[in-house]
């Protein structure tokens, strides 16, 4: 195999198809028994940062349009809806129509690196047994970095001080609602909506451990429900992340029974499905050759290798429940700033690179660039150079970053890109050679 990418979520399938797109065979190792990760086995239903995102995002958004599968509001800004099992569907299609080699319900267990620190292969374990997986170049799109800690890559986790996460969501699907009978206590990008939401849960004796809760309007009388919150949980820890589970599960069915004692217009509301995963904010932050800092936020960072700009701002819900049970302080107003491609390539082993939610940032901007339109973006990144790497013999740090841009560029539907050469003349592209000034 050329590129194994392990995880299924928006990065992992991105990297997927980019990389098999390209012309590399790419093998997709996912966990669970669908693709798409928090959108789909978590049940999130909801896309932030994806407007700006084009390639692979835009041809996601495109092709839910084309299947009645998202909805837009315009009072909600450019973030938007879709239907969980439309979504399912569409990755699978995505994945097969590319080539890619999926493979579902297999957890990546094991790691081994050759004796020149170079990853060369993956373990997993499914129903098939105990399987060995080898690859010219590796993605890590686990969303808590299991890869890279299997291998032995240096990682963060949590607050720099305290290593407390964020808190862990279980998200619901709710029917029996009629939009235009509650409209005020629908939205996702508005404050007043959860607000209501919040006093509403409040005065029935049902106050949600989430201090924002959410209605997502998903389609007709479908919605979504993100209303509580799982304090002080480690992404590896699955005794505390059971107890999470079931935790959240019973606060979900609660408040929704609590809501339909109130008759009239919440008198049929019921919970059609929960998660099958419980929602990770936060995981292990795998170290690469750069890092994302607050700095990078704060002064709206530009590089050259930039893989995509974030729009999202800083979004830390707060580790301490006692603190607030909604968000942080944020310590400074973040800029639209950029992810560079040398934060998606491991630094302490060689052959691996990341997307998504682990790559290597710090705390706080990691709560902005985790969203899923970023995550989408990187992943279609990691995809090219892995598998530019790969079909060349080379480690995804010696791909030249021209090289990737021009592949990017190509999916990205860039035509004749200008980029500046030594001396400040404009050229085309596709004329650019690797030159010394290249980045690596
Ligand atoms: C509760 C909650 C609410 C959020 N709200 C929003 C929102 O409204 N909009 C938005 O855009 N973003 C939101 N986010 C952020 C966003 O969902 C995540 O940061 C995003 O999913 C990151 O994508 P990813 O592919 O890196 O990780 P994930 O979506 O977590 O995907 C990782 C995949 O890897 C698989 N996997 C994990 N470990 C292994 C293993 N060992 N072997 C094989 N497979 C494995 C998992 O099953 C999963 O499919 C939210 C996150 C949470 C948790």
């Amino acid at each position: 195999m050329d590129v194994v990418v392990c995880g299924g979520g928006p990065a992992g399938i991105a990297a997927a198809i980019a990389c098999a797109r390209q012309g590399a065979r790419a093998r997709l190792i996912e966990l669970h028994g669908s693709l798409g990760g928090v959108w789909t086995t978590g049940a999130l239903s909801w896309i932030i940062d994806s407007a700006d995102k084009p390639g692979i995002m835009a041809e996601i958004t495109s092709r839910l349009d084309a299947r009645d599968a998202r909805r837009l509001r315009a009072s909600e800004g450019k973030n938007y809806a879709y239907d969980v099992e439309e979504m399912k569907l569409l990755l699978d299609e995505m994945c097969v129509e590319a080539g890619v080699d999926i493979r579902l319900l297999t957890r990546v267990v094991g790691a081994a690196r050759d004796s020149e620190n170079r990853l060369s292969v993956v373990i997993t374990e499914s129903k098939s047994g105990r399987e060995a997986w080898h690859a010219k170049a590796f993605v890590d799109a686990t969303g808590d970095g299991d890869l890279g800690a299997l291998c032995g890559c240096g990682f963060d986790v949590g607050h720099p001080e305290s290593g407390d996460v964020q808190p862990m969501s279980l998200m619901a699907l709710i029917t029996g609602l009629q939009f235009d009978q509650i409209e005020p206590y629908v939205g996702g990008s508005m404050t007043e909506p959860k607000q209501r939401l919040f006093a509403l849960m409040d005065e029935i004796g049902v106050s949600p451990s989430y201090g924002h809760p959410t209605l997502f309007r998903i389609r007709d009388n479908l919605f979504a429900l993100m209303a509580n919150h799982q304090y002080g949980v480690q992404c590896d820890d699955a005794n505390a992340i059971t107890e999470a589970m079931i935790r959240a599960r019973r606060e979900v069915h609660t408040q929704v029974a609590a809501l339909r004692t109130l008759g009239g217009v919440w008198s049929d509301m019921r919970v059609v499905a929960t998660g099958a995963q419980i929602g990770i904010r936060e995981g292990r932050r795998i170290h690469g050759r750069y890092e994302v800092t607050g700095e990078d936020l704060l002064r709206g960072a530009r590089f050259e290798d930039a893989v995509c700009r974030v729009t999202m701002g800083i979004d830390v819900h707060s580790t301490d429940p006692k603190k607030t049970k909604i968000v942080e302080a944020k310590p400074h107003r973040s800029q639209p700033y950029d992810i560079p491609l040398r934060a998606l390539i491991a630094r302490d082993v060689d052959g691996l690179l990341m997307a998504g939610r682990c790559i290597s940032g710090d705390f706080i901007a990691h709560s902005s660039y985790r969203v899923t339109g970023n995550a989408v973006a990187m992943g279609q990144a990691t995809g090219v150079c892995a598998a530019r790497a790969a079909l060349s013999d080379r480690l995804p740090h010696e791909v030249p970053w021209c090289e990737v841009k021009k592949a990017l560029d190509v999916i990205n539907g860039v035509t004749g890109p200008m980029v500046k050469k030594t001396g400040g003349r404009y050229i085309k592209a596709e004329q650019a050679d690797c030159g010394t000034n290249c980045l690596h």
